[in-house]
């Protein structure tokens, strides 16, 4: 089964896309935290992607349909993935319809998931991870059960991403209503958009796209 995310930045992809990986058995392609790992690894593509992402901007196609391409061929992505972050432009999407058809895979759904642009701020400066395993937590909507502690590996070294703040954000909200709204409607004429109520909480929004993949299975 291979399904996208779709959403504006903060919607809760990431959050979304890790449970539902496990529960599934899928692997979570995210291109941001690819793109991440490349700036930390200071590769040269990672240094020039960095420039952009702290900038809110997007970092050129050709970057990231190399980097999913190359990962996509690799043998635990063969049970199914979640794209998460990908594709945000329409050159993207239609170079991952060429792509999947070239490997013989099939997108079995794109979930969209909806939220208010007024909550979108809120997550998104409210956001931090974990510095060791990298799960997800809010100030507010997700904080660790023991403060400080994370529940998943129980470190206590949180990091907050430099583009996670309110001026880079509305610059990603821009560049997301111009480059990455419009594959909504790609995917809605191709037939395999499905909306969910992002506003929910985490839980009841994993629970709906539970229900979404159970009916495209
Ligand atoms: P995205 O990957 O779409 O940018 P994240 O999954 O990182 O979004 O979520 C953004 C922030 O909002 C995180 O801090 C996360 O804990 C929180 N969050 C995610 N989903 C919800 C939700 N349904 N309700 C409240 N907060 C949420
Ligand atoms: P969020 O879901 O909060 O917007 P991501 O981690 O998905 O954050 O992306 C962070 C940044 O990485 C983006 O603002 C952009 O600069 C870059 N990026 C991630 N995925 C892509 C992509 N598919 N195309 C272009 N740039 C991307
Ligand atoms: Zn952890």
């Amino acid at each position: 089964m291979d399904l996208i995310l779709l959403g504006p930045p903060g919607a809760g992809k990431g959050t979304q896309a890790t449970t539902i990986a496990a529960k599934y058995g899928l692997i979570q392609l995210s291109t941001g935290e690819m793109l991440r790992a490349a700036a930390a690894a200071g590769t040269e593509v990672g240094r020039q992607a960095k420039a952009i992402m702290d900038k809110g901007e997007l970092v050129p196609d050709e970057v990231v349909i190399r980097i999913i391409s190359e990962r996509i061929d690799q043998p635990d992505c063969k049970g199914g993935v979640i794209f998460d972050g990908f594709p945000r432009t329409l050159a993207q999407a239609s170079a991952l319809d060429k792509l999947l058809r070239d490997k013989k895979r099939k997108l079995d759904a794109v979930i969209e998931l909806r939220v208010d642009d007024t909550k979108l701020v809120e997550r998104i400066v409210g956001r931090f991870t974990c510095a060791k395993c990298g799960a997800g937590y809010h100030d507010r909507f997700k904080r660790p059960k023991v403060r400080g502690v994370c529940d998943v590996c129980q470190g206590t070294e949180f990091t907050r991403r430099p583009d996670d703040n309110a001026e880079t954000v509305t610059r990603r909200l821009m560049v997301y209503y111009r480059e990455t709204a419009p594959l909504t409607g790609y995917y809605y004429c191709k037939g395999n958009l499905r909306a969910v109520d992002g506003m929910a909480a985490i839980e009841q929004v994993g629970q709906e796209i539970g229900a979404v993949l159970d009916a495209v299975k």
